[in-house]
């Protein structure tokens, strides 16, 4: 036999265990909306992307079902969100066996501080929503982009190409931010919801938000918390508070009335909010709806 000859053969024999085969995909699974159009941006027909947690659905409150758990246990490349986003990751870890395929990818991003509620005390926690950021986006699909290369080193090219579209398009989406955010001056930068999601978009793009320690999705109207809140609201001529699509409203609305501000709309913060929603359409739903309210 020719040496290469030899080198064919041991590559023949290598091969299917090294590599993916051309028209064998990548199966990922992902359990956050971004994420998931991440994964499809970079891998394109390469991968197959199954979305655990969907538009619309609060990710805080998911719990995976034996069905996902079915589908993690076959997949290649699993990816979260966590910042201790997923309660469950030691049960993924355990379905994953020894494959140490979980891509923790906000563990690997920028982190923020946030105060934790549970029932009547609070700790310093880390802020779970680095998706408010476009740049904390475009770091997150690098990651995203060098684990499926490491997978199939043969679609290197493939992934890097897609890649570098999808980062033009992101970079397009930052600036389109900061154009629109420039419309509103800066002492009008403040930001009231009912979820402290936006820690990473304020630090972002300038805003502050209104500090609204236990106006928690189970803040009671009428509470301590919510009292001091439309006080704060006053003093700072807020001129518009937000709620969001998956918290309750009740709150916002006693806020509302006693303080004269209106309000805003629905900001989607826990990820893509319906299906067919894009990272593009999320950032100029939320931008469009605050710099308008605000202005
Ligand atoms: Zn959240």
């Amino acid at each position: 036999m020719t040496r290469s000859a030899f080198i064919s053969a041991l590559l023949l024999l290598v091969g299917p265990l090294s590599a993916f085969a051309a028209e064998q995909k990548i199966r990922v699974s992902s359990f956050s909306t971004i994420l998931t159009e991440v994964a499809q941006q970079v891998g394109g027909e390469r991968v197959e992307v199954t979305a655990h947690v969907k538009p619309g659905v609060d990710p805080h409150d998911f719990e995976p079902k034996p069905s996902d758990m079915r589908a993690v246990a076959a997949a290649d490349l699993v990816l979260l969100s966590a910042k201790h986003m997923e309660g469950y990751l030691a049960r993924l870890k355990e379905a994953t066996g020894a494959k140490g395929n979980v891509l923790e990818v906000g563990n690997a991003l920028p982190s923020l501080k946030l105060t934790v509620q549970h029932g009547d005390h609070s700790h310093d926690g880390e802020d779970p929503h680095w998706w408010h950021s476009v740049r904390n986006i475009a770091r997150a699909t690098k990651l995203v982009r060098d684990e499926l290369i490491r997978l199939s080193p043969a679609d290197k090219a493939a992934f890097t190409t897609a890649t570098s579209a999808y980062l033009g398009k992101l970079e397009a989406l930052d600036k389109w931010v900061k154009t629109k955010v420039a419309e509103l001056p800066r002492d009008k930068r403040k930001l009231v919801t009912n979820h402290d999601a936006f820690g990473y978009f304020a630090k972002e793009y300038g805003f502050t938000v209104m500090p609204i320690d236990g106006v928690s999705k189970n803040a009671q109207p009428g509470s301590k918390a919510v009292v001091e809140m439309i006080a704060a609201i006053k003093d700072a001529g807020v001129k518009a508070v937000f709620s969001e699509d998956v918290a309750n409203p009740k709150v916002i609305q006693e806020i509302t009335k006693e303080t004269g501000a209106k309000f805003g709309g629905e900001l989607l913060s826990d990820g893509l909010g319906r299906d067919g929603a894009t990272v593009e359409e999320m950032f100029k739903h939320n931008v469009t709806t605050i710099v308008d309210a605000l202005k």
